[in-house]
């Protein structure tokens, strides 16, 4: 009786370990676990290999359409808390900071990094590539992208933690006003797509700023450095999609 229980709870164990395996299962961007395989290393990924709406994409717009304007409400500056989560330097923001789009009200949940850029416009690759992250109350996703070009020294960067840091300051005074994230043009692209990160989840509705946003060289690289690797997913398949401007 004594190894029977001690059967079933090694069987209990060994099944909760395969499942916290497949929950957390382990990807790069490169190498065998790069984004050729995404879709194959677990079963809850296989929106990489299977979807027909993945991001990023090249923009080329289809259609050239009366787009609603976005509204930025970020009106809850303050502190955020930094994260490497291994993929990207994420930037976890503090609730109360929103967008409207088409009368619906999306929060900003965090913000975080890609460099090279992931979207491409008419084939171009830019240096960097800022993902706002908003949810609605029905945890639908709605993402802004911005693309960095190289110029002038970037304001809010000089406010990120890991970038203060490196240049001796403290991390923690002044509150981060997310309002100089954004351009001053509201033109973009939209586009139905999908997270560019396993498990690819679709059904995010995209909007990529055309107005590009300015870094330093040096912030770019600094970013680049801290990461220490390129962290963008490869353009995806356009398919039946409409990309509008
Ligand atoms: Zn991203």
């Amino acid at each position: 009786m004594k190894r029977m229980v001690f059967l079933i709870v090694m069987m209990l164990f060994s099944s909760a370990g395969v499942l916290a395996a497949s929950e957390d299962a382990h990807w790069d961007y490169d190498g065998q676990e790069g984004p050729e395989h995404w879709g194959t290393l677990a079963e809850k990924f296989d929106m990489c290999i299977k979807g027909e709406n993945q991001s990023p994409i090249d923009l080329v717009a289809d259609l050239d359409a009366d787009l609603p304007e976005l509204v930025f409400e970020y009106n809850n500056p303050g502190s955020l808390v930094e994260e490497n989560t291994g993929h990207a330097i994420q930037e976890n923001v503090k609730p109360g900071n929103y967008v409207i789009f088409m009368g619906k009200r999306f929060e900003l949940k965090q913000f975080h990094f890609h460099s090279p850029s992931e979207h491409t416009v008419n084939g171009k690759t830019f240096p960097m590539e800022v993902h706002l992250v908003h949810q609605n109350d029905e945890s639908d996703y709605f993402v802004v992208g911005l693309l960095f070009k190289a110029g002038s020294h970037n304001k809010i960067m000089d406010q990120l933690p890991s970038f203060k840091k490196s240049r001796g300051e403290d991390p923690l005074s002044n509150p981060i006003d997310y309002n100089d994230l954004i351009t001053e043009s509201n033109d973009y692209f939209l586009y139905n797509g999908s997270l560019t990160t396993p498990p690819c989840t679709e059904g995010v509705r995209w909007i990529v700023l055309k107005q590009p946003i300015i870094a330093s060289s040096e912030q770019i690289q600094h970013y680049h450095d801290l990461l220490g690797f390129d962290n963008n997913r490869p353009i995806q398949p356009h398919n039946s999609r409409i990309i509008l401007e």
